[in-house]
C-alpha cells in the first residue's frame, strides 16, 4: 500500500511540472509550488465552477466546488478541513478558496451580499497582521488555529459567517527564536505609521529600539511591512471599525512595546520602577494615572485566609514577570476582541427560516499541523492533542460516511482495518486519569509544586499506557535525555516533551490588578476588553480554568461543530525546508503522507470506489461515447443505459451498481472515458 501513496503524490516529475493538486476521493493533496501559479485566474475559476470532480484536473477549486454544491444542491452544511505543517500553504489554500467561493456567488452582485463577500476577505488581512509572524519555517505563519462559518441563503449566496480562534502564541509578544520575528503588527506599525501616528503613541520607527522587536528587527523577511499597514487600516475601515477603535488598537501596541522596555531596580528593600516618563505614556495610551500605572506593576493585592485585603509588593523578578504575563495577555485580549468585532459585523441578522429558506454553512478550518521540534513544549503538547482530535474526527467522518453511502446504495462494504488512536485521545484528555487531568491538579494543589513533581503523578498514573513513557521509565532509551522528559505515542509519531514550564504555562497567572487597571480605563473600548476587571479580589475565582482545560473545551466544541457537516479535506504538503520551488525532498514528503494520514485515507478509497456519480448525470455526460445510448437512449432505464456505457468500454470489473448511483474503484477508467469524450 505504500506504493499507492507514493504514486499520488511523490511521482517523480509531478512537481517539477507545476502539477500540485492531487485527488484523494473527495479530497485533494496540495504540494506547496513555493512560486507564483497561474491557475488561479478568472478562466479557471470558470473551468471549475459547477462541474463534477474529475471532469477537470484535481484542483483546490474543484474541492471548494464540490462542498459549495453539496451546500447548495442538497441544503447540507460542509466542511473544508485545511491541514499540514508550518509552511504546507494551509492559509494560502483557504484564502483560494473563499475566493473562489465568492468569485462564484451572488451572480446579481446583491449589494448587501458582496459587502459580506467583501468584509469575510478582507478579515484575512486584518488577522493575518495581528496572528500572523515570520518564524523559521514560515515568513507568514499563523500562530493561531482559525475556523470559519460561512452562511448561506437559499439562493446560495453568502449572508454572514462567524469566526473562532484557537490558542493564540501570545508567548511570542515577549520572546522570539533566534532568526524569527513578533506579530507582523508590531513591524508594520513602526515602519509603516505616519510620523503623526508615532508620535502621538510616543513611539520611534525603528523596531531595533524595543526589546520585543528588536530580535526580530534584523531578521529578513519576504513580508513587507510598510505596504502591509496601509492595507490593514483600509482592511479595518471597510470591515467597519470606527476611528476610536482603530486608535485604540494601535494604542495597545505602543503600550505593549513601552512595557516592554520598562525596567525594574530594588533600592533598600523596595523595587522601582526606572523610567517614569515611559509610566506617564503607558498611563495616557490606556486612558489612566500614571500613579495606577506604577502600583498595578509593583504591588498585588491579595486576600488573607481570615479575609483581610493587603497590597503586596514585588520582587524585581516578579515585577518583570508580572509585566510580561500583563503584554501577553494584552495581545490576546486585543485578537480576541479583533476577532468578535469581526464577528459582530459578519453575524447573520434578521435570518427568517420560513421566509428565506434553510440558513447553510461552510466551515474552513485553517489549524496548526502536527508538531514535532527538537524541544517541544506546553504548545505543542496541545497543538498535537488537537491533531490527534482531528485524526479521530477523520476516521470517523471518513469511515461512517462511506458506510453509511454504501449501506444506502446496497453496496457490500469491505471492512478495513486502521489504526484507531482514540487511546491516545484518552491518554490526553480523559478525566481523572488523562495527561491534562493530572496537569490540573498540579496546578490546583496548594503547595509548591514543581514540573518534576508533576512529571512523577503523571508516570505514577500513566506509567501502564502503552502510549505514554518518560526518560525514568524508561531510562536505556536514549531518545529522551532530560529527566524532565516524557515521550507520547502519537499516531504521526513520538514526540518528547520536556515538562519544564508546563505548569507556569497551564496556571497563566495573571495578577488581578492588572485586570482591574484595564477595567478601570477611561477608554471603553480597553475597558470592553477586560470585563473580568471588574471583580475585587475576594470575588475572583480562585480555581479558574486552566489553559489546557480551556483549550481542550475549545477543540471539542469544534470537533461538535465539524463532526455536523460533510467534510472535505485539503491536505498540504511542504515539500522541502529550504522554501524552494525546486526542491523536492522525497524522505520529508513520506513522512507527511505518513503522518497526514494519507495512507489511511488512500486504504479506505481503494478498498471502496474512488468516485460515484448518479446514474442520470453520468449518463449525460458520457452518452455520446457508446453506440447504444447515442444518438438514441436505446436503453430502458438510465443504469441500464450506464451498464451499456461501462460495458462497451471494457471496466465493467471495476465498478459496482448502486441504487442511484454507479461506484467506479479507480480513477483510470474515468480519465479513459473523459479522454473518447474529448477526443469526439
Ligand atoms: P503555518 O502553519 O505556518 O501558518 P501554512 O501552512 O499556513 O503555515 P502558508 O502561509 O499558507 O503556510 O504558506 C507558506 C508560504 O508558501 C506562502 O507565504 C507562499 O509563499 C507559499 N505558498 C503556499 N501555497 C502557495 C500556492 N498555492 N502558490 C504559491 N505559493 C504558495
Ligand atoms: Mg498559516
Amino acid at each position: 500500500m505504500a506504493t499507492s501513496v507514493s504514486v499520488f503524490v511523490c511521482v517523480p516529475g509531478r512537481f517539477e511540472k507545476a502539477r500540485i493538486y492531487t485527488f484523494i476521493g473527495e479530497g485533494v493533496v496540495s504540494v506547496n509550488p513555493y512560486k507564483q501559479m497561474d491557475i488561479y485566474g478568472k478562466e479557471d475559476i470558470n473551468a471549475y465552477r459547477g462541474r463534477e470532480l474529475y471532469e477537470n484536473p484535481p484542483h483546490l477549486y474543484a474541492v471548494a466546488d464540490a462542498a459549495y454544491k453539496a451546500m447548495k444542491r442538497r441544503a447540507k452544511d460542509t466542511c473544508i478541513v485545511v491541514s499540514g505543517e508550518s509552511g504546507a500553504g494551509k492559509t494560502e489554500a483557504s484564502k483560494y478558496i473563499m475566493q473562489y467561493i465568492a468569485a462564484i456567488t451572488n451572480p446579481s452582485q446583491r449589494a448587501e451580499v458582496e459587502s459580506v463577500k467583501n468584509v469575510l476577505l478582507k478579515s484575512n488581512c486584518v488577522l493575518e497582521a495581528f496572528g500572523n509572524a515570520k518564524t523559521n519555517r514560515n515568513d507568514n505563519s499563523s500562530r493561531f488555529g482559525k475556523y470559519m462559518d460561512i452562511n448561506f441563503n437559499f439562493n446560495g449566496d453568502p449572508t454572514g459567517g462567524h469566526i473562532n480562534n484557537y490558542l493564540l502564541e501570545k508567548s511570542r509578544v515577549v520572546q522570539q527564536n533566534g532568526g524569527e520575528r513578533n506579530f507582523h503588527s508590531f513591524y508594520q506599525l513602526l515602519r509603516g505609521g505616519s510620523d503623526d501616528m508615532l508620535k502621538s503613541l510616543h513611539l520611534h520607527n525603528d523596531p531595533a529600539n524595543y526589546v520585543y522587536t528588536r530580535d526580530g528587527a534584523v531578521a529578513t523577511t519576504s513580508y513587507n511591512d510598510r505596504y502591509s499597514h496601509n492595507a490593514v487600516l483600509s482592511a479595518l475601515n471597510v470591515i467597519g471599525f470606527s476611528e476610536e477603535e482603530i486608535h485604540s488598537i494601535y494604542r495597545i501596541l505602543g503600550t505593549i512595546l513601552i512595557l516592554g522596555n520598562l525596567q525594574f531596580e530594588t533600592d533598600r528593600e523596595s523595587v522601582l520602577v526606572v523610567g517614569m516618563e515611559d509610566v506617564s505614556h503607558i498611563a495616557e495610551l490606556i486612558s489612566t494615572e500614571p500613579n495606577n500605572v506604577t502600583k498595578s506593576l509593583l504591588y498585588r493585592t491579595v486576600a488573607t485566609g481570615a479575609g483581610e485585603v493587603i497590597e503586596k509588593g514585588h520582587s524585581e523578578k516578579e515585577a518583570c514577570f508580572g509585566r510580561d504575563a500583563f503584554t501577553k495577555a494584552l495581545y490576546e485580549r486585543l485578537f480576541g476582541w479583533i476577532v468578535s468585532r469581526i464577528n459582530a459585523v459578519i453575524e447573520v441578522k434578521d435570518y427568517n427560516p420560513v421566509l428565506h429558506g434553510k440558513n447553510t454553512v461552510i466551515g474552513v478550518l485553517d489549524i496548526y499541523g502536527f508538531e514535532i521540534f527538537d524541544n517541544n513544549s506546553f504548545e505543542q503538547f496541545c497543538i498535537n492533542y488537537c491533531n490527534e482530535k482531528l485524526q479521530q474526527l477523520f476516521i470517523q467522518l471518513i469511515l461512517c460516511q462511506e458506510q453509511d453511502e454504501y449501506k444506502r446504495e446496497g453496496i457490500t462494504w469491505q471492512h478495513i482495518d486502521y489504526f484507531n488512536n482514540q487511546i491516545i485521545v484518552d491518554l490526553v484528555e480523559q478525566p481523572h486519569k488523562g495527561i491534562i487531568s493530572v496537569l490540573d491538579e498540579a496546578c490546583l494543589s496548594v503547595g509548591k509544586v514543581t514540573d518534576t513533581v508533576c512529571l512523577e503523578s503523571m508516570d505514577a498514573k500513566l506509567g501502564q499506557h502503552p502510549h505514554y513513557t518518560s526518560r525514568k521509565l524508561a531510562p536505556s532509551d536514549k531518545t529522551m535525555e532530560f529527566h524532565r522528559d516524557f515521550r507520547i505515542r502519537h499516531y504521526a509519531g513520538d514526540v518528547t516533551y520536556s515538562v519544564e514550564g508546563f505548569l507556569d504555562k497551564n496556571k497563566d497567572p495573571l495578577f488581578q490588578d492588572f485586570k482591574r487597571l484595564m477595567f478601570n480605563s477611561s477608554n471603553p473600548v480597553m475597558k470592553e476588553m477586560w470585563p473580568d476587571g471588574q471583580l475585587s479580589i475576594t470575588e475572583v475565582t480562585k480555581r479558574p480554568l486552566t489553559a489546557a482545560t480551556l483549550f481542550k473545551n475549545s477543540i471539542v466544541a469544534l470537533v461538535e461543530k465539524l463532526s455536523c457537516k460533510e467534510p472535505y479535506y485539503v491536505r498540504c504538503i511542504k515539500p522541502n525546508d529550504m522554501k524552494s520551488p525546486a526542491l523536492f525532498d522525497d524522505a520529508r514528503c513520506q513522512h507527511q503522507v505518513a503522518y497526514l494520514g494519507l495512507l489511511e485515507n488512500v486504504r479506505v478509497r481503494r478498498a471502496g470506489f474512488a468516485y460515484r456519480q448518479a446514474y442520470t448525470r453520468f449518463l449525460q455526460r458520457y452518452k455520446m461515447t457508446c453506440e447504444y445510448t447515442w444518438p438514441n437512449h436505446l436503453m430502458g432505464t438510465d443504469r441500464e443505459a450506464v451498464e451499456a456505457i461501462v460495458t462497451q468500454h471494457g471496466f465493467q470489473d471495476d465498478v459496482a451498481y448502486g441504487h442511484t448511483k454507479l461506484f467506479v474503484r479507480t480513477p483510470k477508467s474515468l480519465f479513459t472515458l473523459e479522454q473518447e469524450r474529448a477526443a469526439l
